[in-house]
């Protein structure tokens, strides 16, 4: 069985590692530079930092059992206690990747193989699949099963683009799905933070979400913050040009860190949470042999992206 995952974020990554180690054959697509998704960690100035997903928790016993793996290789460690104020439940571990977020989903796939900047532009069943890319220069691809592990809205977006029909309650439940925008301010900073250990500010102003030193982090040598907007400034700010969005957020910034920014780049997370998810875990048409999953379905978080994709793997191997 020859099974095709569109994505390699942490939902595509956990899929294709589950699918592969139960014998099937699986090739990744993803049309970014690498793999990783929203877990991402840029290197600028010899600083690192991450700027999408900061930090992942692990409740559920298979994602437990999947990043005492990572824990076991180096690969992770924990970064701090979280107690909400309102909880009688114990302190919530969180954790992080030893040389930041990204390279955790890419581990998984190590020894997979998978095509980058290959952006899937049109899909067509007719028994099986082909994919088409949206470059000429690439031959399309077939596969026996097709997992896509989108954001829900470019999911639709791609059956539109191939002219592909679903069940109209099918797609009326994918079209409520809901994310937040995001605008992510990455600056290397003049001097050490003023912030200390763990290193990070929760909502500190109604225009942040969350502001944090990667040298307090501990995945950079150098200080270097990342800064994400809230959902509502980045709606306001969305096609604002990036040295205007840069005037609103960097004095905030810099009066929270008591430093300057000096190297800065920003990157505008269309898709960032889901507020609204589909309302389970993954779909699955045994028929037309499709399995969507990722963030969408199971719920805005590493854990439950990972956990979706493993379950859109039990299930495409239950229908084989
Ligand atoms: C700013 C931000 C902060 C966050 N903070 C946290 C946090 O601290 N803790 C936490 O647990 N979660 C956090 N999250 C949420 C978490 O990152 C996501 O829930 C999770 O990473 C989603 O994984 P995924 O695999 O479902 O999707 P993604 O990681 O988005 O993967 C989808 C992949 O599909 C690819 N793709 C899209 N269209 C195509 C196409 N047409 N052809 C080929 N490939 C395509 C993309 O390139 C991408 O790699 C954060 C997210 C953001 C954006």
């Amino acid at each position: 069985m020859n099974i095709v995952v569109v994505g390699a974020g942490i939902a595509g990554c956990s899929c294709a590692w589950e699918l592969s180690r139960h014998g099937h054959s699986v090739l990744l697509l993803d049309k970014a530079r690498k793999a990783g998704g929203r877990m991402a960690t840029k290197v600028m100035q010899g600083a690192r930092l991450d700027h999408g997903a900061q930090f992942f928790s692990a409740r559920d016993e298979r994602f437990i059992a999947l990043v005492k793996a990572w824990r076991d290789a180096g690969r992770a460690v924990p970064w701090f206690l979280y107690e909400a104020d309102d909880s009688e439940d114990l302190p919530v571990e969180r954790l992080r990747g030893v040389e930041g977020m990204n390279p955790l989903p890419r581990e998984l796939i190590s020894s997979l193989p998978i095509s980058t900047n290959f952006y899937v532009d049109r899909i067509e069943f007719d028994g099986s699949w082909n994919i088409f890319s949206g470059d000429d220069t690439l031959e399309s691809i077939e596969a026996d099963h097709l997992v896509l592990t989108l954001p829900v809205p470019q999911i639709l977006n791609l059956f539109e683009r191939s002219n592909f029909r679903l069940n109209h309650q099918v797609w009326a439940d994918l079209s409520k799905v809901v994310y937040t925008r995001c605008i992510a301010l990455l600056g290397t900073l003049a001097e050490v933070s003023s912030l200390s250990p763990p290193g990070f500010l929760a909502f500190p102003h109604p225009c942040l979400d969350w502001l944090c030193d990667n040298f307090h982090k501990g995945i950079s040598a150098q200080s270097a913050c990342t800064v994400h907007s809230s959902d509502e400034f980045a709606r306001r700010n969305w096609d604002s040009p990036d040295l205007e969005v840069l005037a609103l957020l960097r004095p905030l910034v810099e009066d929270l860190l008591s430093t300057r920014i000096v190297e800065w780049s920003l990157h505008r997370w269309r898709f960032a949470k889901p507020t609204v998810t589909f309302g389970a875990s993954f779909w699955h048409d045994s028929e037309r042999k499709l399995t969507l999953a990722g963030d969408g379905f199971g719920g805005g978080s590493v854990e439950r992206a990972a956990l979706s994709g493993l379950q859109a793997a039990d299930r495409v191997r239950s229908s084989l």
